[in-house]
């Protein structure tokens, strides 16, 4: 699945060409594809920099690395451990988030997304009973935080797969302000950093995946520079049994694969956390609380495609965005 994710982006690399004076390369970390593309001087030493930067990233959050710092806290249980500010700065935005979007985005759900182990070898569906013991292992009241010290109680453990690839951009993005990079696309698992404008000076297009189609398949374009973009979608990673599709966005309320209606949402944002998170909690919520939440929101916009094929697009992305697919029926969302 991630693998279409790239293709999709690579679809867009192809159409829209590059500069000569660039650096283009693909790894795998953080248990996803990454296609980092930078363009201007140094371009090669910003790219190791970027690199670098997100195996940190991966040892701080990935809980399939045993001695991941995440791993270690999970692990520590109720005793607790020195925290490091990069860590506090991921647990606080995110324990802040699931407070501002009432639970639906949720971090204290590593016992249920275990259980469920989509992406995993044979994944199948739980026991009801299963779901339900591993729900009484989840909340993020049993996150006790300060800025150098962290506990999980309870035999809770957290999961930082909705939020740490978000992270990594922001940290890409850092990089790339101090460098000398005249422009640059990176690519971590569904997120996208985007920086600066096409070597021609106009916006960067970034294709919006046909969650009905293959993996080259897009619906739309968004017109983009300096900011975040980040996807969530039922086609990411999933499951089927019995003609259901079990994906990995897990509803907090029920312990299930998220039925809200939504095929994917995708925001954009400066913050790349807050963009990373919000696109799993809109996902969660439904396409009418999600628009809510952004009318009484500022720092986002996103758009929404539901599993009837329509997409709304809210108010600020409205020229920013074009629809290549006449299969779907288009709305704006307006404040
Ligand atoms: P994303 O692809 O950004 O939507 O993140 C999905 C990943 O976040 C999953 O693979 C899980 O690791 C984790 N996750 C699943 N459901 C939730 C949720 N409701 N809140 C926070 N993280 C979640
Ligand atoms: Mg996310």
């Amino acid at each position: 699945m991630k693998k279409s994710a790239l293709l999709c982006l690579a679809l867009v690399f192809i159409l829209f060409g590059c500069s000569s004076a660039e650096t283009q390369r693909q790894i795998f970390l953080m248990d996803t594809i990454i296609n980092i593309s930078v363009q201007g001087e140094d371009s090669e030493l910003t790219a190791d920099k970027i690199e670098d930067e997100l195996m940190q990233v991966e040892k701080a959050c990935s809980p399939t690395v045993p001695d991941s710092l995440i791993s270690v806290l999970n692990s520590a249980g109720d005793s607790g451990m020195e925290i490091t500010p990069e860590l506090y700065e991921i647990l606080n935005a995110s324990a802040e988030i699931s407070r501002e979007t009432s639970g639906a985005f949720d971090i204290s759900l590593g016992n249920l997304i275990e259980l469920w182990n989509i992406g995993g070898e044979a994944p199948q569906v739980p026991t009801k009973a299963a779901v339900a013991e591993a729900i009484e292992l989840c909340g993020m009241d049993n996150l006790e935080l300060s800025e150098n010290y962290a506990a999980v109680r309870g035999g809770v453990k957290l999961n930082l797969g909705g939020v740490a690839k978000g992270y990594a951009a922001d940290r890409t993005m850092q990089i790339l302000e101090k460098s000398s990079a005249s422009s640059a696309l990176v690519y971590i698992g569904g997120n996208i950093c985007v920086y600066g404008a096409k070597p021609d000076g106009s916006p960067w297009n970034i294709g919006i995946r046909d969650p009905n189609g293959t993996a080259s398949d897009y619906i739309g374009i968004l017109q983009l520079g300096d900011t975040v973009v980040s996807a969530s979608g039922d086609y990411e990673r999933y499951f089927e049994d019995g003609g259901v599709r079990y994906h990995h966005i897990i509803d907090p309320s029920t312990g299930y694969p998220s039925d809200s209606g939504i095929s994917s949402v995708t925001v954009v944002c400066r913050d790349g956390m807050r963009a990373d998170a919000l696109s799993t909690a809109l996902f969660v919520m439904g396409k009418e609380k999600a628009i809510e939440f952004w009318r009484s929101s500022q720092d986002f916009e996103c758009v929404i495609i539901d599993k009837n094929k329509g997409i709304t697009v809210t108010e600020g992305l409205k020229d920013k965005c074009r629809i290549t697919d006449g299969g779907y029926s288009f709305e704006v969302a307006y404040r």
